[in-house]
């Protein structure tokens, strides 16, 4: 490294971490109580999430298992429920298995060794990175996608087969050798807050100064935004059979595939399968369509459609389970929504009922 670089790099981390002192996040949960446990949650549950969607999930996850210890006791579904809404489900899965082998191999002690954390499931170097900086104070880089766009910002790469080894290097460079858990902390907050993707606040930016994109006025042109994948196409029926407007009948998704592991409504190529269903099942009514909406993956692109039917009785109970729409149940985040309407209208239903009650 030149001595020129070095003095790029070192403006760079200097001028981050005075900032995130004055004007960087402090308030986030994971920033209090600091351990490698509640780093490690956080940054699973910011992997493709926003901060604000995942605090009250973090808050829950913590009140339900506050050390490492009793996330190693927990059943995978316990940890599907609190998960249910936020989405990217293997998330949980991954951290599910991974308590196991902390409490098999470290005896629910999370390990201050970077090799072993990157071999945990779920946990790549960036995770690894952020865990050992922030909760151990090492000195290791991150590089997630709010990094990998200041990064390419700052030193101006608009070129888009630049690997990732080559930003990997640039990250490793910039982290100081002290305070490199504030500096973690900054180049994140500077990702979140200040260097977002659309309109980025320069004006604000303690690096502006040296910012080759800031310089050249390329900020609207990096990063260079890759092709469109064109995303499947799929579309869903399912039908919600509710029992006194309360249990809903579900069957649990194998371990594979979309939405694995989570508790779904009865799943159908198409309308006509619904009728037939519910000739077999002996329910003389037809089901209603609920609603109908687009829901969106990384790759696939769903249309789905929600028919419902209230029934009394149902015998077809070989692979169903009843689920009380009122308790928390580890589904998918569309039905998850779907469910949550259901059990407000009823509720609201209940309210107009007792008010009709008490004023005749
Ligand atoms: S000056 Fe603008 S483009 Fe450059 S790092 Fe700061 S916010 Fe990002």
């Amino acid at each position: 490294m030149s001595g020129n670089e070095s003095k790029i790099y070192d403006y760079f981390s200097k001028n981050l971490i005075s900032w995130q002192k004055n004007f960087g996040r402090h308030d986030l949960p994971w920033q209090k109580n600091i351990s490698p446990y509640r780093v490690w949650i956080s940054e699973i549950m910011l992997q493709q999430t926003q901060v604000k969607t995942a605090l009250p999930y973090f808050e829950r996850f913590m009140e339900k298992y506050p050390t490492l210890k009793d996330l190693s006791k927990s059943d995978l579904d316990d940890i599907l429920k609190i998960w249910t809404g936020l989405g990217y489900y293997r998330r949980a899965e991954y951290i599910h298995k991974t308590s196991k082998i902390i409490k098999e191999k470290h005896n629910s002690i999370f390990p201050e060794n970077y090799e072993e954390m990157v071999q945990l499931p779920g946990i790549g170097r960036s995770t690894a990175g952020a865990i050992m900086s922030i909760a151990f104070k090492k000195k290791y880089p991150i590089l997630d996608g709010n990094v990998k766009r200041v990064v390419k910002r700052f030193f101006a790469i608009h070129d888009n087969n630049t690997s990732d080894k080559k930003l990997w290097q640039f990250s490793e460079n910039l982290v100081p050798k002290n305070n490199n858990d504030i500096y973690t902390q900054a180049i994140m907050d500077l990702g979140a807050t200040i260097c977002t993707k659309k309109d980025p606040k320069c004006d604000e930016c303690p690096v502006r100064l040296k910012c080759k994109s800031h310089k050249y006025n390329l900020i609207n042109v990096i990063p260079i935004r890759g092709k469109k994948i064109k995303k499947k196409e799929k579309e869903l029926y399912y039908l919600i059979v509710i029992k006194n407007k309360n249990f809903i009948l579900m069957k649990k998704n194998p371990n594979n595939g979309i939405w694995a592991n989570l508790w779904m409504p009865i799943e159908f190529r198409n309308r006509k399968g619904i009728r037939e269903f519910l000739k077999n099942s002996k329910i003389s009514k037809d089901a209603q369509c609920l609603e109908k909406f687009n829901h969106q993956l990384t790759h696939l692109k769903f249309k789905i459609n929600i028919y419902f039917v209230n029934v009394e009785k149902f015998s077809n109970y070989d692979e169903f389970s009843w689920k009380n729409i009122y308790d928390n149940i580890a589904t998918s985040k569309p039905i998850f929504e779907v469910i949550q309407k259901l059990a407000e209208e009823y509720e609201n239903e209940n309210d107009t009922l007792l008010k009709i009650k008490e004023r005749t």
